[in-house]
């Protein structure tokens, strides 16, 4: 980055002086076309005035006066202060000589009024009027400057001139052999061609950026660029003889009004260009009131007298000058590299003019007469103008790429930081998804482990311990179920009810754990007869026993109970080497269950037939259908 900054001082620092370098060139150039013919060897400079404050003298007084009545002029031109008196001026040329035809030309198109008398021996040989009070198309001679042809006469002829002007009276004649003349203007013309069409081309190219880079100070140096072409060309006549010139009445005013706007947009220039507002608020503010007075200042020049608006226009412009000129100094200072320029510029613009100044009081002479130091000034001052202008802007874009790249950098860092932080909540999500899905795991686990270890308990919870079958509160459960199939199957349900006979007496005689070895015996053999998957067997409680067989009609349930009697009368229960035989007595109790039937009625039933098997004797089986 700082090597390309380096780079872009260095070409910066090389244009400039390229552009110097072009300029001095312009200047020798623009000298040594005017120094052939320069318009100082056709000077008339042996002039005699006198001032008409009334108005009231005419030709024929004029041819009157004597000598005596007449000043002479002792400067080379006759440049009175503007006031409102009619100046008139005489001198003697020669008439028609080897060289042929002679022009006369007075040098300021700004006249308003002007009358030329040839005169020979007291007699007028013509008189012609002009002046920019009359439209362009009837001056005797249609060129921008007042000119006039001598008449073609041999010997001395004198000249009376008499002028009236609101503006500048600066009277400048010059007698000119036609041929020189001509050769004269032609090179004049290229000049001013090459000028005119050099600040257009600046100003539409100005223009152009303005329209490619939105950037205001492109469009305020256009429009500098327009005004200060129309103000130099106003300043030779040249408006009002291409442009407007049937209207004297604008004509008068013209030079104000772009004189006017030319500073006013220079000021601003300043403004923008050197980004005053940066440094300082308030002198940004008298720059721009500097502005609105010129703005102000080119509205009024159509209702106030020429020569008030000219004393003001003046101390105004030496003001703007001195503070655009203090403000370039005060902000190079403070290290505006932009304002380095731009103070260099005027400065070598205030060179130029100390030129005219040197020129004028003859200490050095130049071929340039002071419109054309004029012309020249505004040249320089528009080349480096423009190139200021492309150094400002190209380091206002340079910034800004420095900044927009930081920016950039800024977003990328935060970018980053935001994808890093995205990431780390995205491992971080994933690794507590993780957690959770283990965790469930762990607790499905758990859960089912608990419902394995709760089914263990239930299914112990309905266990007998001594036997090992199911107990009472699982018949309980079981006996409802079975009641409800029956109902909804509409089959017979049969309920046997099973008592050991006199077992207090094998407790008795045997002790307790002969007595718990009867019934675990008993037990086992009433679950090895049960072969239906449907038919169950509990212990009741003490030697009772219950068993539920669905599906079973009364003569089923008969014939496997009776079966089971008999292999329980047969088997020889042994422990501790005694042995005992027991019995048992069945009761069984059969039905299709009803809606309307009591719950307990079938059990019932088979408790009565098991007391009716105890009464009868024990050790034998009766049933019965529920009725
Ligand atoms: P019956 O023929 O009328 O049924 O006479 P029984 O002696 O069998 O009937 P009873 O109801 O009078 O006596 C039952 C006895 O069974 C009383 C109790 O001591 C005994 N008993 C109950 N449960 C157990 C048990 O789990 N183990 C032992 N060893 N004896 C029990
Ligand atoms: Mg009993
Ligand atoms: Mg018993």
């Amino acid at each position: 980055m700082s090597t390309s900054i380096l780079g872009t001082k260095l070409s910066v620092n090389g244009s400039i002086i390229l552009a110097g370098f072009c300029c001095l060139l312009m200047f020798i150039t623009a000298n040594a076309l005017m120094s052939n013919n320069g318009k100082k060897e056709v000077r008339i400079d042996n002039l005699h005035y006198l001032v008409d404050s009334a108005h009231d003298i005419d030709i024929s007084q004029a041819l009157n006066f004597e000598t005596k009545d007449w000043q002479t002029n002792v400067t080379d031109i006759y440049s009175p202060a503007m006031s409102d008196d009619i100046h008139w001026l005489k001198f003697t040329i020669q008439g028609r000589e080897a060289l042929g035809p002679k022009l006369l030309e007075i040098d300021n198109p700004f006249l308003n009024r002007v009358n030329v008398w040839f005169v020979q021996k007291n007699k007028i040989l013509s008189h012609l009027s002009t002046g920019d009070e009359q439209p362009f198309s009837e001056r005797p001679i249609l060129h921008e400057n007042f000119v006039f042809s001598v008449p073609a006469t041999t010997g001395t002829i004198d000249v009376y001139v008499s002028a009236y002007s609101t503006g500048s009276i600066r009277l400048p004649i010059y007698l000119w052999p036609e041929k020189m003349y001509l050769s004269y203007e032609t090179k004049s013309a290229i000049t001013m061609g090459v000028f005119i069409g050099l600040m257009l081309a600046m100003g539409i190219c100005s223009l152009f950026c303005f329209v490619a880079t939105k950037a205001l100070p492109f469009l305020i140096y256009s429009g500098y660029v327009g005004s200060l072409v129309l103000t130099i060309t106003t300043l030779f006549g040249l408006t009002f003889r291409y442009l407007w010139p049937e209207s004297t009445l604008f004509q008068q005013d013209s030079l104000a009004l772009f004189a006017s706007c030319l500073l006013c947009l220079s000021t601003i220039f300043c403004d923008q260009l050197l980004k005053v507002k940066v440094y300082s608020a308030q002198l940004s503010k008298l720059l721009r009131v500097i502005a609105t007075i010129f703005i102000i200042g080119a509205g009024v020049s159509f209702f106030i007298p020429l020569p008030l608006f000219i004393d003001a226009f003046l101390s105004m412009t030496l003001v703007s000058g001195l503070v655009v000129f203090l403000t370039g100094i005060w902000l190079w200072k403070k290290g505006s590299t932009v304002a380095h320029y731009y103070t260099l510029t005027w400065a070598m613009l205030y060179l130029l003019g100390l030129a005219v100044v040197l020129d004028n009081l003859n200490i050095v002479s130049f071929s340039l007469s002071p419109t054309h130091f004029l012309m020249l000034g505004a040249t320089i001052e528009t080349i480096f103008l423009a190139l200021i202008l492309i150094i400002s802007h190209n380091k206002q874009k340079q910034a800004e790429l420095i900044e927009q790249t930081e920016l950039l950098d800024i977003e990328r860092q935060t970018r980053n930081t935001e994808k890093e932080v995205l990431e780390q909540q995205k491992t971080a999500t994933e690794e507590l998804e993780y957690k959770v899905q283990e965790r469930t795991l762990e607790l499905e686990i758990t859960l089912r482990e608990l419902s394995e270890k709760n089914q263990e308990l239930e299914k112990k919870n309905t266990l007998d311990s001594l036997t090992g079958i199911r107990n009472r509160s699982y018949f309980d459960k079981k006996y409802q179920a079975e009641l409800r199939r029956s109902k909804r199957e509409q089959t017979q349900l049969s309920i046997v009810m099973l008592d050991i006979d006199h077992f207090k007496s094998v407790n008795d005689i045997h002790g307790h754990l002969m007595g718990d070895e009867c019934i675990k015996v008993v037990a086992n053999i009433l679950k090895q007869s049960l072969k239906r998957l449907s038919d169950d067997v509990c212990r009741y409680g003490g030697e009772e026993f219950a068993m539920i067989l669905p599906s079973t009609d009364l003569e089923g349930a008969l014939a496997l109970v009776e079966k089971i009697r008999i292999e329980i009368s047969n088997t020889e229960i042994v422990l501790n080497e005694a042995s005992v035989k027991v019995t048992i007595s069945a009761g069984i109790g059969t039905a299709t269950a009803e809606v309307t039937m009591n719950e307990k009625s079938i059990l019932a039933l088979a408790d009565q037939q098991l007391y009716k098997a105890k009464n009868a004797g024990r050790n034998q089986t009766i049933g019965s259908y529920l009725s």
